[in-house]
């Protein structure tokens, strides 16, 4: 099985000469059936569906957890991608966390503790939108902390993420990748339109002028900690529906290639009996 937009250990990645938009091809399954807006929506689909019994299983099995990490540019899709992708699945086995400035409480303890207490328990799905990563990215950018202390995190969420990966938890990392042109033309739709004023501010303008600056940082994340435990994958993004149709199929397989059973049952169900 070949697996598209996924980062090798060690792999060096120069962010602007990969694919944003949408490449059929990368995948087999996509035939040219896929590659318009209106068509993907079966696909999608089904995938939920399958996405929603293997949950079930996840749950039902309770032996392992699934973790999703999503991190990106301001409008590069996060919030749509948990709506989208997790459409359809039973609440109960999810947890969607997002990680903000932090707390004083969280600032006062080493970058990890905030998201080590947020992990999800065997048998659920976690959504980390922004994740402990920031902790590379707009501290690296702002230089929150000194660079002798961010440095060191590479290796450190490396080996958290191997601690977590050996007791149960299956990692999947997606960075969704969009252009700056098209974060221009997000932004933008928000400022003109009322309903999604909330949605924005001048910290996400701001940030926008240190685009190459977080490309960078992005860069050296992907080069450094992408693993065979937890891997990067590069999302082509700036096409909503191709994100969450290659994001979907990815967590589906992965969930597919753990094999789950379902568990023995407590009793001999032969002999049970409702009157
Ligand atoms: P949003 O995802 O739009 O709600 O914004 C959350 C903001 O919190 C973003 O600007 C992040 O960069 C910021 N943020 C998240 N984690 C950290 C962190 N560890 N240190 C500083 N800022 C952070
Ligand atoms: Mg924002």
């Amino acid at each position: 099985m070949t697996l598209p937009f996924i980062v090798k250990p060690g792999e060096k990645i120069s962010l602007s000469g990969v694919d944003k938009d949408c490449n059929p091809e990368l995948i087999p399954d996509y035939t040219a059936a896929y590659r318009k807006k209106g068509e993907t929506k079966k696909p999608l689909k089904k995938l939920n569906k399958r996405l929603l019994k293997l949950q079930e299983l996840l749950y039902a099995e309770s032996e392992r957890a699934l973790l999703i990490i999503l991190q990106g540019m301001d409008t590069c899709g996060k919030d749509g991608t948990i709506r989208k992708v997790m459409a359809g699945i039973n609440v109960q086995g999810c947890d969607v966390v997002n990680f903000k400035v932090p707390s004083v409480d969280e600032i006062s303890r080493d970058f990890l503790w905030r998201a080590h207490r947020v992990v999800p328990r065997k048998g659920k799905i976690g959504i980390f939108n922004r994740s402990h990563y920031e902790d590379v990215l707009v501290v690296r950018v702002h230089d929150l902390v000194p660079e002798s202390i961010w440095k060191k995190r590479y290796q450190q969420i490396n080996d958290f993420e191997r601690m977590l990966a050996e007791n149960g938890t299956i990692i999947l990392k997606f960075f969704l990748h969009i252009s700056k042109d098209e974060q221009k033309e997000r932004l933008e739709s928000r400022i003109n339109d009322p309903t999604k004023h909330w949605k924005i501010t001048e910290a996400d303008i701001r940030e926008r002028s240190y685009w190459d600056d977080y490309m960078q940082a992005y860069e050296t994340v992907l080069h450094r900690c992408s693993t065979d435990w937890a891997p990067w994958y590069i999302i082509p993004a700036n096409k909503k529906w191709y994100r969450n149709l290659v994001i979907t199929e990815r967590i589906v397989e992965t969930l597919e290639n753990l094999d789950m059973k379902y568990p023995k049952p407590n009793s001999d169900v032969s002999t049970l009996y409702v009157d």
